[in-house]
Order: structure tokens, then C-alpha cells, then sequence
């Protein structure tokens, strides 16, 4: 901690008083938990407080492990939390029951009149929601003894830290192991072509503070961000086309099958698709976007005008700052930090989770990576089944998934069943006047093992959690059939399902 000071005395001459303060917060910051010049090094150092990192630091301080995680964001919960995960589904929920009110309530008998939007309410819950969440991380850090530096890490070894604390000056903290949790961003449109200013073409970000209803928005991208966004804003009275590169929507890993379906449900919404169409460039005139795109194939070239425009495209891993080639930490050809199977990157003392790895770019996917990458550290072992990793997108209705999907089985040449069960025909859904969609089992055909789960439904990213506890414990479809489900629920379809992928269903 001496080099705190020894800094903040070289920097004390640029500018004293605010060097001053910095170094009083630091010396009492120090003094709570027990800094000192000459202390042992960490455990543990987490760089990077999303749900990778923050889990990550608290299951080690759980393990006994002294452990402190730095984040520079000024709030803990990493994109999930602040721009992610949480905010837009605070909006996909707020925006889902404005819609019914507006759509929905009369045939249920419930006559509600001028129901109307107040944006800057639905936006400060969003907002109140994330401030909750990323608080209640901070109090869980507390309780549970991990020190939270606030600032931006950088290697200056494989065992020290550099900080540039966010409150003003410097710090460097040792670790004996460090864990990096630095998550990714918002990819930028390929080549460049168009930019991203947050107000009129904006990322996701941007996309979960609009301050007005866009009259047209267009999406670039079809993916699970863009279906999402582009619903909130639909459902809140903008004309919304989503134009996508492929043939379909929902991105990597949904079924062929669930992805038609999908797509047909969200037009019935008024969402248009544009697929198998590649954007090419943009213009902002007179308030408006203008977007040159053509078919993927080449050829047939169209303009759409859009007041606001989302490009998601994707995110991409997150290392800036981090000085990474000091110390010969190994990153791929699409900047992802290499691992082993233990986690571990080119240097022995320091893993990598997260977004900023190889895998599905999910919040729960970082989590368990946190917990085993720690207990690899504290136990020598520890495991992720990628195997059993679900998907869901928080639509209405909602889809998710775990396994393998249809095409990837043919792919592979493997022989399997198909079970499906819509929820027209499932007694809660009909009842809820919330029928679309349908559950789909794929089993192995020689032995009836579960090897993928596909809901579009209500509910379905809840109830794919069944779905991924089958599939983690090996279970195969008569095991679902021979389960009793209460009644009247949705869980009833997912029973259904499954009966009848290797016999019949009751009520199909
Ligand atoms: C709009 C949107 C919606 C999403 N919805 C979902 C969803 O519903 N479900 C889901 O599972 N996933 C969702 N995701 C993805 C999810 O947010 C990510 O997969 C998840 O946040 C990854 O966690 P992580 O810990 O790896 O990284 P991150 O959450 O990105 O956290 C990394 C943290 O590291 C910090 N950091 C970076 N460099 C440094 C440094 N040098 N020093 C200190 N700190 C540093 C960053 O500030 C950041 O806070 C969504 C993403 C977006 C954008």
C-alpha cells in the first residue's frame, strides 16, 4: 500500500487538493479492511464485477479464500446487471403488461380506459430495478468479507495489479491468483460502415433509454437482443422492422422448427422481418436514418427509413487496459483469452470466465464458470456441463432450449425421436387465453435419453429448468412421462411432451 501514497505524493504537486482528498478516502478505505503497507497478497483478485466476476469472489471468500475484486464501473453486476440481463427485462415485463392493458385486458373483462404510456416512469423503474440489484451485490460483498476496488485493473505482473482507482489515484494490490472476469461489449457494425451515437442508432444500451417512442425503428440483427428490444419498443408503439443476415431469427442454437414458429408469432405482432437482407450503410438526414441494404446473396438494393435505429450484431470479448501482452496472457484470432479445461489461461496462476472466453456470452453461463473456476483454485477441481446450458428469450411468449437442436442430430447422423406438445392443447394455457407455442423433446432412439429441450411458449424460460435438471442427471423422456406434474399448470405440456416422444399424450 506504500506505493498508494508514494503516488499519490508525485501527483500531489499536479494537483493537490483533489489528490488530497483521494488520499484521505484511500486511507480510510485502507484502514477498513485492513490494507497495510507489507500485507500478505490476496487469494484471490477478481478483475471485472459482472455475474462471472462478483460470484466468482464471493464463493472464494465462502471458501475462506482472501479475496477482493476490482470493477471499474462504479456499480458491481457487470452488463448483465446495468445494461443488460436486468434493465431489459424490467422493460421487456413493464412493456408486456402496458401492451396487454392496451390490447389484451377487454376480452378478459376488464375494462380499463385512457390507458396510456408514461415512458419516464417505465424507464426510472427499469432504473430503479438495476440501482436495487447492483446495490444488494455490494452488501453481499460486505457480508461476505470480499474487498470491492473501485477501478480499472491493469498487469503489471502475473501476481500484481495496477489500479487507477476511480475515485482519483493509484493503487497496486498482489495476488497469488487472479481470476479475469472482464466480460465483452457491444460489437461495432462490421467495416465500420455505420456508427453508433446512442441517440439515433444506438446499441443495446442506448436501446433501454430511449427518451421517445421511435415512430419506425429498424434492428439490425435478429438475434435474442434485437427480438427483445424490438418488442419493447413494438409493444410501446413503434413500427418496428428487424432485418436479419440469415434465413431466420433467433440466432445461434434454436431450432429450425421453433425459429418459423417464432418468427410467425412476433409478425402477428406487427413485427416485420426483413431476412436473408445485409445493411450496408447509413445516413442520418433530417432527423431521420436512412439505411442502404440488399439481398445476402448480392443484388436487389433498398432504402428503409428508420427515426431510430439498433444495430446488434453481437458483443464481442472485452480486454482493453488490461495490458495483457506484459505478461503474454494468450488471446485467439476473434480476441478471446485461450483456456484449459481448469479455466486456466497461458499463465498458471490466472483463469478467465466469462464473455471474455469461449462459449455462449450468458450471465449464468459466467456464473457457474466462477464457482468452478474458484473451486479448480481452492480444491483442484471443479465442472461446467456446456451440455446443459439453456437459452431463453424474453419475449411474448417466451423460447428457450437446452441440448441439441434437430438440425444439429441430423447433422451428426444420430437417430432420434421427436415428442411435441402444443399448449392449445394444454388446459392451464387455454385457460390463461395464452395458448401459442408448443414444447419439443429430442431422445435418443435407441435408449430414449433427453438430448434437447425446445419450449415456445408462456413461461418457457422457466420451465426449461426441468428440462436442464433431466439432461444434467442423464434422465430420458418416460422418466419426465413418470413424473407427477401438478394440475392445472404449464409444466403439464412440458409432462405431455415427453409422453409423447417415446408413447402417446393423453390430451393430443
Ligand atoms: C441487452 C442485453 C441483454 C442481455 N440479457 C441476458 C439475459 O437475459 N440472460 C443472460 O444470461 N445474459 C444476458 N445478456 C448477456 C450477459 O449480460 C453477459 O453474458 C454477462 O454479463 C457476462 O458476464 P461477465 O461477468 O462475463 O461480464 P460482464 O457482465 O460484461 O462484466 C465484466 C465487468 O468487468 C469490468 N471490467 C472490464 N475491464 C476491467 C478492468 N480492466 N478493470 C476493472 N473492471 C473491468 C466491466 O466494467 C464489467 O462490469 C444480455 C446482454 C445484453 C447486452
Amino acid at each position: 500500500m506504500h506505493q498508494v501514497q508514494r503516488l499519490a505524493r508525485q501527483n500531489a504537486s499536479k494537483s493537490g487538493r483533489r489528490l488530497r482528498q483521494a488520499s484521505l478516502q484511500l486511507g480510510s478505505w485502507q484502514a477498513s479492511r485492513g490494507y497495510a503497507s507489507g500485507s500478505e497478497p490476496y487469494d484471490l483478485v477478481v478483475i471485472g464485477g459482472g455475474p462471472g466476476g462478483y460470484v466468482a469472489a464471493i464463493k472464494a471468500a465462502q471458501m475462506g479464500l482472501k479475496t477482493a475484486c476490482i470493477e471499474k464501473r462504479g456499480a458491481l453486476g457487470g452488463t448483465c446487471l446495468n445494461v443488460g440481463c436486468i434493465p431489459s427485462k424490467a422493460m421487456l415485463n413493464n412493456s408486456h403488461l402496458y401492451h396487454q392493458a392496451q390490447h389484451d385486458f377487454k376480452r378478459r373483462g376488464i375494462d380499463v380506459d385512457n390507458v396510456s404510456l408514461n415512458l419516464p416512469t417505465m424507464l426510472q423503474a427499469k432504473d430503479n430495478a438495476v440501482t436495487g440489484l447492483t446495490k444488494g451485490i455490494e452488501f453481499l460483498f460486505k457480508q461476505n468479507k470480499v474487498d470491492y476496488i473501485k477501478g480499472s485493473g491493469s498487469f503489471v505482473s502475473s501476481t500484481k495489479i495496477a489500479v487507477d482507482l476511480l475515485d482519483g489515484g493509484k493503487t497496486e494490490v498482489d495476488a497469488k491468483n487472479i481470476v479475469i472476469a472482464t466480460g465483452s461489449e457491444v460489437s461495432p457494425f462490421p467495416g465500420g460502415a455505420i456508427q453508433i451515437d446512442e441517440e439515433q442508432i444506438v446499441s443495446s444500451t442506448g436501446a433501454l433509454s430511449l427518451q421517445k417512442v421511435p415512430e419506425k425503428m429498424v434492428v439490425i440483427g435478429g438475434g435474442i437482443i434485437g427480438l427483445e428490444m424490438g418488442s419493447v419498443w413494438s409493444r410501446l408503439g413503434a413500427e418496428v422492422t428487424v432485418v436479419e443476415f440469415l434465413d431466420s431469427i433467433g440466432g445461434v442454437g434454436i431450432d429450425a422448427e421453433v425459429s418459423k414458429q417464432f418468427q410467425r408469432i412476433l409478425a402477428k405482432q406487427g413485427i416485420k422481418f426483413k431476412l436473408g437482407t445485409k445493411v450496408t450503410s447509413a445516413e442520418k438526414q433530417d432527423g431521420k436514418v436512412f439505411l442502404k441494404a440488399e439481398s445476402a446473396k448480392g443484388g436487389k438494393e433498398e432504402t428503409l427509413d428508420a427515426d431510430v435505429v439498433l444495430v446488434s450484431v453481437g458483443r464481442r470479448p472485452y480486454t482493453e487496459g488490461l495490458n495483457l501482452e506484459a505478461i503474454g496472457v494468450e488471446v485467439d484470432n476473434r480476441g478471446r483469452i485461450v483456456i484449459d479445461d481448469q479455466f486456466t489461461t497461458s499463465i498458471k496462476n490466472i483463469k478467465c470466465i466469462g464473455d471474455v472466453t469461449f462459449g455462449p456470452m450468458l450471465a449464468h453461463k459466467a456464473e457457474e464458470e466462477g464457482i468452478a473456476a474458484v473451486e479448480f483454485i481452492k480444491h483442484g477441481h471443479g465442472h461446467v456441463n456446456y451440455g446443459a446450458i439453456p437459452s431463453v428469450v424474453y419475449t411474448h411468449p417466451e423460447v428457450s432450449w437446452v441440448g441439441q437442436t434437430e438440425q444439429d442430430l441430423k447433422a451428426a447422423g444420430v437417430q432420434y425421436n421427436i415428442g411435441k406438445f402444443q399448449f392449445s392443447a394444454n388446459s392451464r394455457a387455454k385457460t390463461n387465453m395464452d395458448a401459442d407455442g408448443f414444447v419439443k423433446f429430442l431422445a435418443e432412439k435407441e435408449t430414449d435419453k433427453i438430448l434437447g429441450v425446445h419450449i415456445i411458449g408462456p413461461n418457457a424460460g422457466e420451465m426449461i429448468a426441468e428440462a436442464v435438471l433431466a439432461i444434467e442427471y442423464g434422465a430420458s423422456t418416460e422418466d419426465i412421462a413418470r413424473t407427477t406434474h401438478a394440475h392445472p399448470t404449464l409444466s403439464e405440456a412440458f409432462k405431455e411432451a415427453a409422453m409423447a416422444t417415446h408413447s402417446k399424450p393423453i390430451h393430443m
